[in-house]
């Protein structure tokens, strides 16, 4: 036999060894030069939806193939132009974190080898290596190792998979070959804050539930869930038949970084066997900081379930989101079909029995990098620092004469454009605040210098500011309240109706 035999086919979509590699030296060396400039470009751009439909060309699709290095090119121009740019120091919208770059590298490797990590036959070390991470994000926030889980694409998935896991759990009659209607009549009740994130809407609707079927409940003046309102609307739904199943504590909500009183809602959930989720996409992440986290965080090992997204604060590019779970069999339990055409391997781990994907990417990889590249030391370091910023922008607010802080919570603070010599608790200066603070945001969403997004707390429009984001230095924070202020007076001079008092005194 030849070592090697001659290869006849040649497809229009392969690339010959040499090639491969020349395109991929440029392309890094474009991406180098890219992140290293990033920091003196603007964080976000200002171009239209027509504008940017006219740069990328009205064409058609192109009937035959083309060079590929003009390609990578252009793609990167086109990109490194005319983004939002979450690698930006000044990003702070949201809670969308900088991409670490060892999770632009793992991604490209995960996508040279492509193992499909849906079952472990097509990928026996990448469905080992997920497992790995999940055990060590367990780890990281204080779960402990004793647990299972599966990477997903995001928060909304990492709570959709928490969700069917406690329905079939917790339903008492066969769920998955019944369906809703086994219930005669009776309700299934989700409980949750009225904080939480519409991941729940989507899920009570698209699971079959209706949104009907969500207890919203009352927060105190902090924006955490009411134990007090949680036991009784328990009591009042058992008393007339209906079948409640789940409760969701938020950690770290999307708002303003609250974080429910999880101790008292697991006690609950123990007391009446209700299926215990805690939502900590964001701030689950704070576990790390141990004995320094906020001390709600100690019930996490309580949680039958946590949402976490490492593409928040754990600064992997996205997507990444984590499903935890003390228990692999209750996600077997609400998955697992067997097929005909898969083997049974029952002694190894197949991720596509654990949540709604069969193909799955290995997007564990990069997220088992970034934890190997810091430890728990480095995660513990940047959360820290990032909570210390925003702390930092709170009280330079609080001290503003023409700013007003609001909320400090995990790396979330919020916080708005006052004008001097506007009268106190007057309706009509109240909602001319909101007006002016909302026209400021929506500026902040293309201007060059910060990227913010905005919160409502108790009807008031205010600025928001989280910080998952490892390149923002201290001096980034304390440049801040001069842009906020020089846009606000500005926005001001312009908005500001000639009948509301105070217009005389304006500077
Ligand atoms: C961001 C967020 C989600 C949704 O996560 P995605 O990754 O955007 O799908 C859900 N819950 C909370 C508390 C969040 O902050």
């Amino acid at each position: 036999m030849e070592a090697q035999r001659r290869r006849t086919r040649q497809a229009p979509i392969d690339m010959q060894p040499e090639e491969f590699r020349a395109l991929g030296y440029q392309l890094i060396d474009r991406i180098t030069a890219f992140m290293t400039a990033l920091p003196q470009k603007p964080v976000a751009t200002d171009k239209s939806p027509a504008e940017l439909r006219t740069l990328l060309g009205e064409m058609t699709l192109p009937e035959h193939g083309q060079d590929p290095a003009s390609l990578l090119n252009r793609a990167a121009d086109l990109l490194f132009d005319h983004s939002v740019h979450l690698a930006h120091p000044h990003f702070w919208g949201y809670i969308a974190g900088t991409p670490a770059p060892i999770g632009s590298l793992g991604d490209l490797l995960a996508a040279a080898v492509n193992p499909n990590v849906g079952g472990w036959m097509l990928s026996p070390m990448a469905t080992e290596i997920e497992a790995q991470t999940i055990r060590w994000l367990g780890e990281l926030i204080g779960y402990g190792t004793n647990c299972s889980g599966v990477l997903v694409s995001g928060g909304n998935m990492a709570n959709f998979v928490p969700f069917l896991a406690a329905r079939k759990a917790k339903t008492p009659w066969p769920v998955r070959e019944g369906g809703l209607v086994a219930g005669e009549g009776r309700r299934l009740r989700v409980y949750a804050s009225d904080q939480t994130h519409t991941w729940l809407q989507k899920a009570a609707d698209l699971f079959g539930l209706g949104t009907d079927s969500i207890r919203w409940l009352p927060t105190d003046d902090q924006l955490r869930l009411d134990p007090t309102a949680l036991r009784r609307q328990l009591e009042a739904d058992s008393a007339k038949g209906d079948i409640p199943f789940l409760v969701i504590g938020t950690a770290g909500s999307t708002g303003v970084g609250a974080i429910d009183p999880l101790p008292e809602i697991a006690a609950i959930c123990r007391e009446y066997d209700l299926w215990f989720h805690v939502d900590g996409a964001y701030g689950a992440a704070a576990g790390v900081l141990g004995p320094d986290a906020p001390p709600e965080l100690a019930a996490l090992p309580e949680a039958d379930s946590i949402a976490l997204d490492p593409h928040k604060w754990l600064y992997v590019p996205l997507e990444a989101g984590a499903v935890l779970v003390r228990d692999a069999n209750r996600l077997v339990d609400a998955f697992a079909y067997h097929p005909e055409y898969y083997p049974d391997q029952s002694d190894k781990i197949s991720y596509h029995e654990y949540g709604l994907q069969n193909s799955r990417d290995f997007r564990a990889l990069k997220v088992w990098l970034a934890l190997q590249q810091v430890g728990r030391q480095g995660y513990r370091q940047m959360i820290a620092e990032d909570i210390r910023l925003a702390k930092t922008l709170y009280h330079l607010a609080e001290t503003h004469p023409e700013l007003e802080a609001f909320t400090h919570s995990l790396s979330i603070t919020t916080f708005r454009y006052t004008p001097q010599g506007l009268p106190k608790g007057n309706e009509a200066v109240e909602d001319y605040l909101n007006d002016l603070n909302k026209a400021l945001v929506e500026q902040f969403h293309t201007s060059p210098d910060a990227f913010l997004s905005n919160a409502v707390i108790n009807g008031k429009y205010v600025m928001r500011m989280c910080i998952v984001n490892f390149r923002t230095s201290i001096e980034d924070i304390e440049a801040l309240p001069d842009i906020v202020v020089a846009m606000g007076r500005q926005m001001d001079g312009r908005l500001r109706p000639d009948d509301l008092c105070g217009k005389e005194q304006a500077q």
